[in-house]
């Protein structure tokens, strides 16, 4: 059953929105189902993501908003172009396996324009659908990528550490890259598209070091102040993945940090 694997999607979806999220079964038919909703709006006044089996081996995830959705709705039609654009990118990050429908539009140009928005889309597995494997799955591939971009549009501030990594201080763009790079949802989409490798020096920690590896961090590559016009902000070629060793040796150089084949440059020659 579904609802035995709710804390590991609860975990998962948490991770990745970096907001609350409340999950309660549903019954229907002959099978149950989960319904996912962001902790702090009633369900009835934000998206919800209807979770549940689809015959033996596939599921199906629906989202849709609530009757009473309304402010929600505001807050997503106010959203800045960046948040819709990293919305948008989450959204196209979902698996090419997952058959996905967002209303008759398209995952580049979609628009949360009322009430009626609802995106659909359906996972088949290997396995059956009651087993946590493909419940892990679905949740990764699918809702977790979808309440991601919902999060983004509604706009969930990002919970700033105590102490932000006294290395940057100082360069004015710093705020907002460190935003960035803060940002779970740009995080989440972040190690989505390039893996959780270290584009500067190879290593996987989560190969490493296991359960306790999971502190690769995402990098802000800053467009250079020099240029005079700083280029747009994109989520897809601006952040990479640095294991925590060359991201402090990038940051060491200011305010603009080494590039990846700066600091590679380094470490192949003899120091
Ligand atoms: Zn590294
Ligand atoms: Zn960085």
């Amino acid at each position: 059953m579904l609802k035995h694997h709710s804390e590991i999607i609860l975990e998962e979806l948490a991770e990745g929105t970096g907001a609350g999220i409340s999950l309660s079964q549903v019954s229907g038919g002959l099978q149950t189902g989960l319904d996912i909703w962001f902790s702090d709006l009633k369900k009835s006044a934000g998206p919800v993501v209807e979770l549940r089996a689809h015959g033996l081996k596939s599921h199906q995830v629906d989202l849709r908003f609530g009757m009473y959705s309304k402010d929600t709705l505001k807050l997503i039609a106010e959203a800045p172009a960046e948040d819709q654009l990293l919305a948008r990118s989450l959204v196209s990050s979902i698996s090419p396996n997952a058959k996905l429908s967002i209303g008759g539009q398209t995952t580049d140009t979609w628009q949360v324009l009322d009430g009626t928005f609802g995106m659909s889309a359906r996972l088949k597995h290997h396995q059956g659908s009651n087993n946590a494997d493909a419940a892990i799955k679905t949740s990764r591939e699918v809702i977790v990528p979808m309440m991601a971009a919902m999060a983004e549009l509604i706009g969930y501030d990002v919970n700033e550490p105590e102490n932000p990594s006294g290395e940057m201080e100082g360069a004015l763009t710093t705020v907002e890259v460190v935003r960035r790079e803060r940002n779970p949802r740009n995080r989440l989409l972040c190690l989505r598209l390039h893996g959780h490798v270290c584009k500067c020096c190879g290593i996987s920690p989560s190969k490493t070091y296991g359960e306790a590896g999971k502190i690769i961090e995402v990098h802000h590559i800053q467009p250079l102040s020099t240029l005079g016009q700083p280029r747009q902000y994109n989520p897809l070629s601006d952040l990479i993945p640095l294991c925590p060793n060359c991201h402090r040796a990038v940051h060491t150089k200011r305010p603009s940090p080494h590039l990846v084949s700066e600091l590679q440059a380094i470490m192949s020659s003899d120091v």
